[in-house]
């Protein structure tokens, strides 16, 4: 509970980026380190608030033991504090660092005060953990005989990987990439995820007795039909890749690409050769235009910042999010409100402006008679309810405007998972495409296949994940046991946002 008076007693205080200014030199980890003192009194706030929301639906995803936790940081009992977290959250340096926290949206001393600082807290609590070498792979007492295929490395299929490890199961999983790790690798940027933190976790998989194959495209370098005859069970973890396109004039032109092809390149060339190889997009010296907000649209300001693009806008379809909640978005829900992350407060720094421009519709892309991109032309709208209460998008006359580009990146999100693999076993789908079974289940429409993650619940986010495949792993080993002791999250559905 922390200490009964330090909600009254110290205020909210978020450990801080690095400045932005500076982190814009590099392409490391926006963080900086946290005192101890500072944690404990943030730990201190936790109120012993009789019914914790923040674990509840609308809370944490996973279910974290946060009232557990923050007391135990409060009273320096950190051992302690990163075994608790352990027994719900697989990956707490993977949330730490980018999880958008739903549990602060929904801490009950948020009703009338900042909430607790719960993100910061279980970030340090497992880099701590780390540090004094607490964080360690164990191989399962017995093994099963039983072996499970999980195709993708995301944090659905590598927190599957390690539950059904730990149940004593056999588990092999396929990566197309040359690296393990999903999003978590390729899609979220260094600066939010350090890829040398990731590789540590797939590290300790694999001596707790993980095998990895990485470059190995399952239904195209590897028969999917094989790989389920040779296995008791399959996980599909393959995520939902199909990017939403933007068909307007000039889309075939030069300089005009998927979020995913700009920040895939770029991860994989910093980390291939400190950008030396030339294998990616550059956007140095480029105006560049951002189309999509979210995370992958911040991603991509931030990525383009550090390549050094000469300007930046993001343009936005919908309307700005209030500045406080709205009377139909109250507490305990995430709250739906404008905020500036990571890549906004650079681009506000180098350019003096906030790039986010909002209720802007793309017309079409300008040729510059070369095949290049040159422009974007872009009218403004207004979104308003009609008569049976959905939102409409009318065109404002007038506000048609040029905006000169010479890359722009379509950050608009995700359709759903690609088919070959799921069409190839005769899986069924659901109505937005995703892969069909529910949550709790897991099962797929064919015995044996089982699904998580966004390729079942759609593009989501990091903690998510790891909920589905905890969850994935669980009904996998009660099918192959007719039994099982793996821990169920508790949260099925979730309210949360994602
Ligand atoms: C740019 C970006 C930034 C994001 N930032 C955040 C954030 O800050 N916080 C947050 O919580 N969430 C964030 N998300 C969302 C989050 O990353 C995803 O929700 C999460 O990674 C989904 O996990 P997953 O395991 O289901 O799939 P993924 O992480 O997508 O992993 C699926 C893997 O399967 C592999 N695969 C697919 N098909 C095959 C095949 N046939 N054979 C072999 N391998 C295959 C893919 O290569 C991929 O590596 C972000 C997403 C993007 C795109
Ligand atoms: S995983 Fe996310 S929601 Fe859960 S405690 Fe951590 S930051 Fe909060």
């Amino acid at each position: 509970m922390g200490k009964p008076t330090g909600f009254m007693e110290y205020p909210r205080k978020k450990v801080p980026w690095r400045d932005a200014n500076d982190r814009l030199k590099d392409y490391g980890e926006v963080y900086t380190p946290a005192e101890d003192s500072h944690l404990q009194r943030q730990g201190a706030r936790c109120m012993d608030c009789g019914v914790p929301f923040c674990m509840s639906d609308s809370g944490c995803p996973v279910d974290n033991l946060i009232p557990e936790w923050n007391d135990l940081v409060y009273k320096g009992r950190w051992q302690e504090a990163l075994e608790r977290l352990h027994k719900t959250n697989n990956f707490p340096e993977f949330t730490g660092r980018v999880c958008p926290a739903p549990c602060e949206g929904s801490c009950v001393l948020g009703i009338n005060d900042p909430a607790v600082t719960i993100k910061n807290i279980e970030n340090a609590i497992i880099d701590r953990g780390f540090e004094e070498g607490w964080v360690s792979a164990a191989q399962p007492a017995e093994r099963t005989g039983k072996s499970v295929a999980i195709v993708g490395s995301g944090p659905a299929g590598l927190a599957a990987a390690d539950q059904l490890n730990k149940a004593g199961h056999q588990v092999v999983v396929y990566e197309r990439a040359d690296r393990i790790g999903g999003l978590l690798m390729y899609g979220i940027p260094n600066m939010k995820l350090d890829k040398s933190v990731v590789q540590r976790r797939v590290d300790l998989l694999a001596t707790a007795g993980v095998e990895f194959v990485t470059g190995v495209e399952v239904g195209v370098d590897l028969d999917v039909i094989e790989l389920q005859k040779s296995n008791d069970a399959v996980l599909l973890a393959t995520g939902a890749t199909v990017p939403r396109d933007l068909p307007i004039e000039g889309r075939e032109l030069n300089g005009v690409h998927f979020a995913m092809e700009f920040l895939t390149k770029s991860t994989k060339s910093l980390l291939d050769s400190e950008l030396q190889d030339g294998a990616y997009i550059s956007a140095a010296g480029k105006k560049v235009i951002v189309i999509g907000g979210g995370d992958t649209g911040t991603d991509c300001i931030a990525t383009s910042l550090r390549h050094g693009c000469a300007g930046m806008m993001n343009l936005e379809l919908m309307s700005q999010s209030p500045v406080e909640r709205a009377d139909s978005n109250p507490w305990p829900l995430w709250p739906l409100i404008q905020r500036t992350d990571y890549g906004h407060e650079e681009s506000i720094a180098k350019f003096g402006v906030d790039p986010r421009s909002y209720t802007i519709l793309s017309k079409r892309f300008e040729d510059d008679g070369k095949g290049n991109v040159t422009a974007l032309h872009t009218i403004r709208v207004e979104w308003k309810k009609d008569d049976s209460d959905r939102m409409q998008m009318s065109e404002i006359s007038g506000s048609e405007q040029r905006h000169e580009c010479d890359l722009v990146l379509l950050a608009m999100g995700f359709l759903g998972p690609e088919n070959p693999v799921a069409d190839a076993l005769g899986i069924e789908r659901d109505q937005r495409s995703n892969y069909a079974a529910a949550h709790g289940d897991f099962s797929a429409s064919v015995a044996g296949v089982f699904v998580a993650g966004d390729c079942r619940r759609g593009q989501s986010l990091v903690v998510w994940g790891i909920n589905e495949g905890r969850g994935a792993a669980r009904s996998i080993d009660a099918y192959l046991e007719g039994g099982s002791t793996l821990p169920a999250p508790g949260i099925t559905q979730g309210t949360a946002m994602g």
